[in-house]
């Protein structure tokens, strides 16, 4: 919940937009302000105050209980100018809430921890449980200072300035600092971070009524035997007939993690080192712990064992630790047509999130500035498609998060399918859409693509012609609009002209076509012709050429495509229906 408090009534208007925005997430303390604080404080995961930064760090500096208890405040002024993150930038998430309610009330989001103005990514927000000298690795990352990075367990984190030659080498350099990236329950020594990956499945079954103790205490037990930090365990895993046991459920609660289930049968076609008898009599399979721990694969850490009894009364639970081997991540991002705030901010974000960046380089150049201190860059020039797809994808499989870029849509004739066609299940993957050319192009010359639409691409290079020209007078025929991409280059130009034929034979010499060049950069131009005069030598490899259908209109310099739905009040075809 996110407590908002005001004083004067400038305070209360942009309060109250607020609530309006989120009504499930706020709730407006009323009443005098430093009481108002005081409740809220004690009650809500985040703050807006609107108030003075002054006043509010009085009203909340006795308060103050540390990081990760105390929630996170921003403050937003009294013109509503700055949204500031004053406390809890990170761990209470003050900064994206403040970024978020600049984007509610219009305000500049304020943001001031260091990690962040230096575009690191902050130890403590990598989605890791985190231990040991944050503050001192921190501050040498953004001195400057060589950080090794030792990852025992390899994991796809976000791009991290290390120092030369590590990434993922982990050699011994000298009194450096070091960020250690294991579920071993080691202690942090002087000058290093543990990022604990959720890299541990702990496989568990139990008889009916077992104890959430019993359980727990045979959980922890084998972890602290075997060396293992439970804050590493990703899940716990039971069958399917287990699902609903409450010494199950209750203790995965308690280690803060989820539940997870397989059927009987999965688990039966699972590889066990120590099968028995009983679970098969019981749920039909004949290993649960083991099984389940192992059904995604991974390497045994801990075989099955048995809760213990004061009491010398039979073991209600089992269980078992696999370490799965951690999945890299290949984000396949559009970067949009060429202006940058046509660029998606999940596309943004997940530049940042990466720690290869793979593309052409031209595109590369484009987003260059996004991309965290340390993203090791591997660009290829044009005709190396399948080459950076393989690229792209043996660098996730090493565990690392890659995003490979495309412009416009990265997966309209471009990256995408190359690179998934490589890519196996034992990778992470994750789709940013981007404006593709077409639509880009649309939107410069007005509303063409109001019906029904088509993209072809006219390049012969990987499709021959003849398929090309099918696809041309199927759309022709359908009385379809088209776009052009690869419309024309310099060694390729017999093809645009025959293709527009193909459509002038279904189309009159009057149907208007819209040639886009450079759509969304810098040097954009763009024309609106017919099919009758349209001249190909405007048209280059920069271009999409767009052809109206038979209904079609140019309407005061803009190409405009009816609905034509009968529940339109008038179309510009058939005027009022
Ligand atoms: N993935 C890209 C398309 C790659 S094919 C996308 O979704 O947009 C390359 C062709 O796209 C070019 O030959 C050109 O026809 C078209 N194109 C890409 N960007 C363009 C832009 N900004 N303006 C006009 N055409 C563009």
């Amino acid at each position: 919940m996110i407590g908002l408090i005001s004083a004067t009534a400038a305070g209360a208007a942009a309060r109250d937009r607020l609530a309006a925005a989120w009504p499930e997430r706020t709730r407006v303390y009323d009443g005098p302000v430093g009481d108002a604080v005081r409740r809220a404080f004690g009650e809500c995961e985040q703050l807006v105050c609107f108030l003075a930064t002054g006043a509010v760090v009085r009203l909340v500096a006795p308060l103050l209980a540390g990081k990760t208890a105390d929630p996170g405040v921003v403050c937003v002024d009294e013109a509503g100018r700055h949204a500031v993150a004053l406390l809890g930038g990170h761990g209470g998430g003050a900064n994206e809430l403040a970024r978020a309610v600049g984007g509610v009330l219009g305000a500049e989001p304020v943001v001031t921890t260091a990690t962040d103005a230096a575009g690191l990514p902050g130890l403590d927000t990598l989605g890791l449980p985190v231990e040991g000298d944050v503050a001192g690795v921190t501050r040498a990352l953004l001195d400057g200072e060589p950080v090794v990075l030792d990852a025992e367990v390899p994991w796809p984190l976000p791009a991290l300035p290390f120092a030369d030659g590590a990434g993922d080498t982990g050699g011994a350099v000298e009194g450096a600092y070091r960020v250690r990236v294991t579920d071993r329950e080691v202690p942090a020594g002087e000058r290093e971070v543990l990022l604990r990956p959720a890299s541990l499945v702990v496989g568990v079954g139990a008889s009916r009524g077992a104890p959430a103790e019993e359980v727990l205490d045979l959980v922890e037990g084998a972890l602290r035997e075997a060396g293992l930090s439970a804050r590493s365990v990703a899940e716990l895993a039971t069958v399917d007939a287990k699902a609903d046991e409450p010494g199950l459920v209750a203790a995965a609660e308690r280690l803060g993690v989820p539940l997870v289930t397989y059927s009987a049968d999965e688990l039966a076609a699972v590889e066990v080192p120590n099968p028995s008898q009983a679970p098969l009599a019981a749920v039909g399979t004949p290993s649960v712990a083991e099984a389940a721990a192992l059904a995604r694969g991974g390497e045994l850490l801990v075989p099955k064992r048995k809760s213990e009894r004061a009491d010398g009364r039979p073991a209600m639970a089992t269980c078992a630790v696999v370490r799965r081997p951690g999945r890299g991540r290949l984000a396949v991002v559009g970067i949009g047509p060429g202006a940058r705030d046509l660029l998606t901010p999940r596309a943004a974000a997940e530049l940042r999130r990466a720690s290869v960046l793979v593309g052409l380089d031209q595109y590369v150049d484009q987003i260059r500035d996004l991309l965290r201190p340390g993203t090791r860059v591997l660009e290829s020039g044009l005709g190396a498609e399948e080459e950076r797809a393989r690229t792209a994808v043996a660098e996730a499989r090493r565990g690392q998060a890659v995003a490979l870029i495309g412009s416009g849509d990265a997966g309209v004739y471009a990256m995408a399918s190359p690179a998934l066609a490589e890519a196996s299940d034992d990778i992470d993957v994750v789709g940013v859409p981007g404006v593709t050319a077409a639509l880009a192009a649309a939107a410069v010359l007005g509303a063409p693509l109001g019906h029904d639409h088509v993209s072809i691409s006219l390049s012969d290079l990987h499709t021959p012609w003849e398929v090309i020209e099918r696809r041309v007078r199927a759309a022709a025929e359908a009385d379809i609009v088209v776009t052009f991409y690869n419309p024309r280059s310099r060694g390729r130009d017999w093809q645009l002209p025959k293709a527009l034929g193909i459509l002038a034979e279904h189309r009159a010499p009057a149907t208007p076509v819209g040639v886009v060049r450079n759509a969304s950069r810098a040097d954009e131009s763009s024309r609106v012709t017919t099919l009758g005069e349209l001249d190909p030598a405007w048209v280059d490899m920069m271009t999409v050429v767009t052809v109206g259908n038979t209904a079609t209109r140019i309407v005061a310099g803009r190409m405009v495509t009816p609905r034509g739905y009968r529940w339109q009040a008038s179309d510009l075809t058939g005027g009022t229906v």
